[in-house]
């Protein structure tokens, strides 16, 4: 029905119409046309017999007579008959007796046709005939008293027939067309009372569609189908009207309600606003007051550990200054939540050296580590971005938080931080960091709480340990604002598993790439270690370097591949080895390396988890060169091999204690007189000159008249505050026409935008209070000349032992420690004997203790340390004593029972 498709309804109706008369009269002309052959053959069969009969029975005298002649002229008379051919009188043996017309060739066409008819039809005696071709062949038998004398047939053209059916299909193509156009206009005409309103309608909706006008009626149709549809969609319209009208009022009423509200949150919103602002302001001035005098407390308490006192009055110092320091933590962990519940705490950016960030991390927390003999393990992949972007303070923080717990919570066992690239993109780098440990582990129920603010796994831990709760809380609110999300993976009783992934911007600078180890290329060196990571790690590194290396994991394996490797010509030329190892520990291998022959030398450099200050004459007899305490940075690792391999290494950051003195004239500006005297102290130690004022007023006249290198500017001072006190100094100094002198705020306010303040008020830097030498030395070290005098030590723990024979005590080892306190202006020698009075009496009685109980570990382990404390203050004969004590077997301990008195 192709033909119906893609078209109006009209063309529709009208092809329709025009089809179905069409094949109707169709099917007339055809039907008429038929009867009317049919009628004409039955007419031509009927007269043709009419003619047989006539000259069969006027033929039967002359075929009985034999008389041609007669016959002849007989049959000449179908002359008058137009559509006869012509006709044969045959014998009744089928000879021919007379033919018309004459013409022989007719004659034989006839008879030649016919012969097979007629030898189908044998004697039949009744009338036949048939259609054969274009003619009508009829057989009439000749009887003369019943008897068969002879035959006649008649051929009839049926031309006539066919000239009166092309006329007749001539008429009918005409008839027909004229019909169909007849057909055609009136179907035109009466379509348009179906399509009329089925448009009318379309056109009406379309209206509606485009351009929503609801009030529209359409005009009534007929009584039928289409009428209904029409006076349906009518009332449809009527009643989307009265829809709208209401919706409109209803949204009227709306709007009318959304305005009151809207006013009415606005005025809630800027009660909010306010109520905001005034809790920022309360934070900001909490901030302010909390920090100053704790600045003063922390400032003072850490002077004064330095002023050479008294065992009793130094402890009861160090206690105040821990005290406060916890303090501070936990002030800290309060603020550094409230800001970030009010939304205030914004992320800084800046590039850092993310090796050394985590090195400095786990620095932080390896004391107390090994102090409760957790193994500190480090996974820092060689291939570990080094300078990256990002707020490296925040990230130190939760890095600190989580291996802080970690520390904190496990009794036994290890603690280790894993931090490996994830994704790497031109500007940008993903980072995974996890921290797990082997401690209790955090019980399931807990741990969707224990990101939460102020929760506690256990509330008896908080007996035990102290906290706040509030530490994870921050730590996963500050990974949840650098784009991450912090994880915990823990079953009770299998540690705990910490981990989060967070983007970092590859730094902006161009920084110097990493050294040349050209000098450790090939070399070859054995790893020694019971514990299988660490191996690894050192293994990953080494491998980093070019060196060649092989890995054991006991004294006597170490022996074993050591002499293998120089019996195949190939000998080992560094083997780093762990002092804690059972069976065989780091000092007995050094030892058992020295003594046998078969193994030529190699450099042996030790890592140990506990302080060597002790061991450091032990380490000289057995040979070992350098040792490292752990965690190992990988700096300082490799700058040991290098030394170690002969090469003249420069001092690196961390690698040696070197002296620095800091050239420059600095204004301090400062009113609290508590922080003045914290400040010009720190300042003195690093070897600055300073002048000093008391409010904004000063500091503006000190700068217009002298020339500093820096002024530190206190933020809040009467008279005139920091902010407008450096606006005026550079307002003076473009006057002048001078070179602006570098001004770093001093501010307690750690709230967000207080640097920006300080920025436009044209401050170049800022030092958050409290704050400690360290901090003040770096930061002074960014903006002014420093001067390094480098000290004879190296970074490792110094292996030499002088001792001289002519007094009880060596004044060589006093005068260095004294010459070191000069030079830092801290009373180093002073701190030094102080630590070894106050542990000494506690010493000699656990000794007494231990040769009364023959407890001959104890007593090694309190000589052993006796000997090297007492070495380092320049004892003489001291020493001597524990070493021979050490070396005793229990049985003559009896003997000695009265050593210490
Ligand atoms: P707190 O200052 O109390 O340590 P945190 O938010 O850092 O506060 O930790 C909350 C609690 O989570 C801790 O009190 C402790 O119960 C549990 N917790 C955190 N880390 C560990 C860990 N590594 N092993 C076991 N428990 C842990």
């Amino acid at each position: 029905m192709a033909f119906l498709s893609n078209i109006n309804i009209a063309q529709k109706i009208r092809r329709m119409i025009l089809l179905i008369s069409g094949v109707a009269l169709l099917i007339v002309s055809v039907s008429h046309m038929a009867m009317e052959v049919f009628s004409y053959r039955e007419a031509l069969v009927e007269r043709v017999s009419v003619l047989a009969d006539f000259i069969s029975t006027n033929s039967t005298a002359a075929l009985s007579f034999d008389d041609p002649k007669t016959a002849q002229k007989l049959l000449l008379s179908l002359k008058s008959q137009a559509d006869v051919n012509g006709a044969i009188l045959y014998h009744d043996n089928w000879q021919m007796f007379a033919a018309y017309p004459q013409d022989s060739g007719i004659q034989a066409r006839i008879e030649n046709e016919d012969k097979v008819w007629f030898s189908e039809l044998g004697q039949s005696k009744s009338i036949e005939y048939r259609f054969a071709g274009d003619d009508l062949d009829l057989l009439k038998p000749v009887t003369l008293d019943g008897e068969v004398i002879g035959h006649l047939l008649i051929e009839a053209s049926l031309d006539p027939l066919y000239d009166q059916i092309v006329d007749y299909l001539l008429i009918s193509g005409l008839l027909l067309a004229g019909m169909m156009l007849g057909v055609y206009l009136l179907s035109y005409s009466l379509q348009r009372r179906i399509s009329g309103p089925i448009n009318n309608l379309v056109n009406g909706m379309e209206d509606v569609a485009d351009q929503k006008n609801f009030s529209l009626r359409l005009q009534p149709g007929d009584n039928d189908e289409i009428g209904t549809l029409i006076e349906r969609f009518n009332s449809m319209l009527g009643q989307i009207e009265e829809r709208d009208k209401k919706l409109s009022s209803y949204r009227e009423g709306l709007e009318q309600k959304v305005a009151e509200r809207t006013a009415s949150l606005q005025e809630s919103k800027e009660a909010a606003e306010a109520a905001s602002r005034a809790k920022s302001e309360f934070l900001a001035t909490m901030s302010h007051e909390i920090r100053t005098p704790m600045n003063g407390v922390l400032g003072m308490t850490e002077l004064l550990l330095d002023t050479g006192l008294d065992v009793r009055a130094h402890r009861l110092a160090d206690s105040a200054h821990r005290s406060a320091e916890s303090l501070l933590g936990v002030i800290n962990d309060i603020l550094d939540f409230s800001k970030i519940e009010a939304d205030k705490l914004q992320l800084s950016k800046e590039d850092f050296d993310l090796r050394t960030l985590l090195e400095d991390t786990l620095e932080l927390v390896a004391n107390q580590a090994h102090r409760k003999g957790l193994e500190l393990i480090p996974n820092l992949p060689p291939d570990l971005p080094r300078w990256v972007r990002g707020d490296a303070v925040r990230l130190r923080q939760i890095l600190v938080n989580l291996l802080g717990n970690a520390v904190k919570f496990t009794k036994r066992g290890e603690v280790r931080l894993w931090v490996r690239t994830i994704e790497r993109h031109v500007n940008s780098l993903q980072i995974a960091f996890e921290v797990s440990d082997t401690g209790p582990g955090i019980p399931i129920s807990q741990q969707g709480e224990i990101f939460n603010a102020f929760s506690q796994a256990d509330s008896s831990t908080t007996r035990r340990f102290g906290g706040t709760g509030l530490g994870l809380a921050i730590a996963s609110r500050l990974v949840d604002l650098m784009g991450g999300v912090i994880e915990l993976e823990s079953s009770p009783g299998e540690g705990a598993h910490f981990s989060f992934k967070i983007e970092l911007e590859a730094a902006i600078e161009e920084r110097s790439q990493a050294p040349n180890h050209d000098i450790l290329q090939g070399v070859r060196v054995l790893i020694v270690d019971d514990h299988v990571t660490n191996r690894e790690i050192l293994h990953n590194q080494v491998i980093a370097w070019g060196m060649r290396n092989g890995s054991v994991d006991s004294g006597q394996q170490a022996l074993e591949r050591l002499r293998q490797a120089a019996d195949g010509g190939d000998p080992y030329q560094i083997v780093l080895l762990d002092w804690h190892m059972p069976e065989m520990d780091g000092f007995e291998l050094a030892r058992a390396i020295r003594n046998d022959s078969s193994i030529p030398a190699p450099h042996l450099v030790m890592l140990s988890s506990t302080e060597f200050d002790a061991e450091s004459s032990v380490a000289q007899t057995c040979g070992i060169a350098r040792h490292l305490q752990k965690p190992v940075r990988q700096q300082q690792l490799l700058l040991c091999l290098r030394e170690v391999m002969g090469e003249q290494v420069a001092v690196a950051a961390g690698a040696s204690p070197a002296t620095e003195k800091l050239n420059g004239k600095i204004l301090l500006a400062e009113d609290n007189l508590v922080n003045q005297e914290v400040a010009i102290s720190m300042l003195m130690a690093l070897g600055c000159k300073m002048d000093l004022a008391g409010n904004g007023l000063e500091a503006v006249e000190a700068a217009s008249r002298n020339t500093y290198d820096l002024i530190l500017m206190d933020c809040h001072m009467p008279e005139m505050d920091g902010f407008s006190a450096t606006s005026q100094i550079r307002l003076i100094e473009q006057e002048k026409g001078q070179e602006p002198v570098t001004i770093v705020a001093l501010t307690a306010d750690v709230q967000k935008g207080i640097q920006d303040q300080c920025e436009a008020a044209g401050m170049n830097d800022y030092l958050s209070k409290p704050f400690s030498q360290k901090r003040l030395s770096e930061l002074l070290k960014k903006w002014l000349k420093v001067e390094v005098t480098e000290q004879a030590e190296t970074g490792e723990t110094p292996l030499s032992g002088k001792v001289s024979d002519s007094h009880v005590l060596d004044p060589a080892p006093l005068e260095q420690l004294r010459q070191l306190g000069e030079m830092s202006g801290r009373d180093v020698l002073g701190k030094s004997v102080n630590h070894f009075l106050k542990q000494a009496p506690d010493d000699v009685a656990r000794l007494r203790q231990a040769l009364e109980d023959n407890d001959a570990e104890i007593l090694r382990g309190i000589v052993h340390s006796l000997k090297s404390s007492s070495a380092n203050l320049g004892a003489r004969f001291f020493p001597r004593h524990c070493q021979q004590l050490e070396t005793r077997q229990p049985k003559e301990f009896a003997t000695c029972a009265q050593f210490g008195g």
